[in-house]
């Protein structure tokens, strides 16, 4: 725990009291050091608080708003913001490697040394600077905990059955990791009206998990073929790969059928490659994408989220994990790496 200075905020930003931030599975690919960045870092991108200041030329917020943030400010100018896809934005991902926003500044220092941001974010803290297009409203109905879970599991995991994969409804699906994100895919999936959903873990608690919230069967890696020859023979019509290992997404590709769609969702670590035969593609005419960050602006997607959220559709409170306070951030990265069914969540 050090306390670090902040720059205040320049016209187009707010400065943000988090109260709730989840740890993903990036913040863990950063303390594994399967990714090469600049230190020292405040990791934490799956954030939520109340609005406390604003700059001078925001209309959108006002102090005392309860705000998720989206962990993509992006530049607003090239070709994927222009096609509305601010988390595919190429000056944000240099940006992301390099520990900064997008402008290269990061607003923060600690004795006058630059201190860098997760995931052009840094939430795991008790307030941060962001840009006013951030800083989603959420309303005052959902606590802040859970509607932290909604900035990046949610907004990624649900966002990939809807808004990449555009699940129809009576289909077949498989999620491959029933961690944060794919137990949000299994509700994305729940969501979209699919009518068997299997999941493949390797953690017991978090197949117990994944029935819970939906998955007709959820079983270990050495179980599945068992499982699918008895359930979905032919494969799935959407499989998606939660973890982003190029095993993992061999085993989504193995369980798509023929003419279905594997969906990448988690994030590989730097450097991993995938080894497939093409005959996946053309003789048995298989699609193989991915998805950043759900496919969609997360000031489109969240609205429609928190529809299905007041709607009771979307019950947010299951996927909740034990919460600590922010000088526990220790003990919450180890529960995290440890394999807590629920998202762990930081609250500062
Ligand atoms: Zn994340
Ligand atoms: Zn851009």
């Amino acid at each position: 725990m050090r306390e670090i200075e902040l720059e205040e905020p320049r016209a187009d930003e707010v400065l943000v009291r988090i109260a709730a931030v989840g740890l993903c599975g990036t913040d863990l690919h950063n303390v594994k050091g399967e990714w090469q960045r600049p230190t020292p870092m405040v990791l934490g991108h799956e954030g939520a608080g109340l609005v406390e200041q604003v700059g001078s030329k925001v209309s959108s917020l006002r102090p005392g708003d309860h705000v998720v943030l989206s962990w993509a400010p992006a530049c607003g100018d090239c070709a994927d913001c222009r096609r509305g896809r601010p988390a595919a934005c190429v000056p944000l991902h240099r940006a992301i490697a390099a520990g900064t926003l997008v402008d290269g500044r990061t607003g923060m220092s600690l004795d006058g040394e630059t201190v860098y941001r997760g995931t052009a974010t840094g939430a795991l803290t008790e307030r941060l600077v962001v840009t006013e297009r951030v800083a989603l409203p959420v309303g005052n109905e959902i606590p802040l905990e859970q509607a932290a879970l909604l900035g990046c599991a949610a907004l990624t995991g649900i966002g990939a059955v809807l808004f990449a994969a555009r699940v129809e409804p009576d289909t077949t699906v498989v999620v491959v990791g029933a961690g944060g994100v794919g137990q949000f895919v299994i509700r994305g999936a729940h969501l979209a009206g699919a009518r068997t959903i299997v999941c493949v873990e390797s953690l017991e608690a978090r197949r117990e998990q994944a029935v819970r919230l939906g998955a007709a069967a959820a079983v270990s890696p050495e179980q599945l073929e068992v499982t699918m020859l008895e359930l979905l023979p032919d494969g799935a019509d959407y499989a998606f790969d939660a973890v982003g290992a190029p095993e993992t997404t061999a085993l989504a590709l193995r369980w798509t059928r023929s003419g279905g769609t594997c969906v990448v969702v988690g994030l590989p670590a730097a450097g991993a490659r995938l080894n497939l035969d093409p005959g996946e593609f053309n003789r048995r005419e298989k699609w193989l994408t991915g998805t950043m960050y759900g496919s969609e602006d997360p000031a489109v997607a969240l609205p429609i989220l928190l529809g299905h959220v007041r709607a009771g559709r979307l019950d947010l409170r299951p996927l909740l994990g034990p919460t600590y306070p922010l000088d526990q951030v220790n003990e919450a990265v180890e529960a995290s790496l440890g394999g807590s069914p629920g998202r762990v969540v930081v609250t500062p």
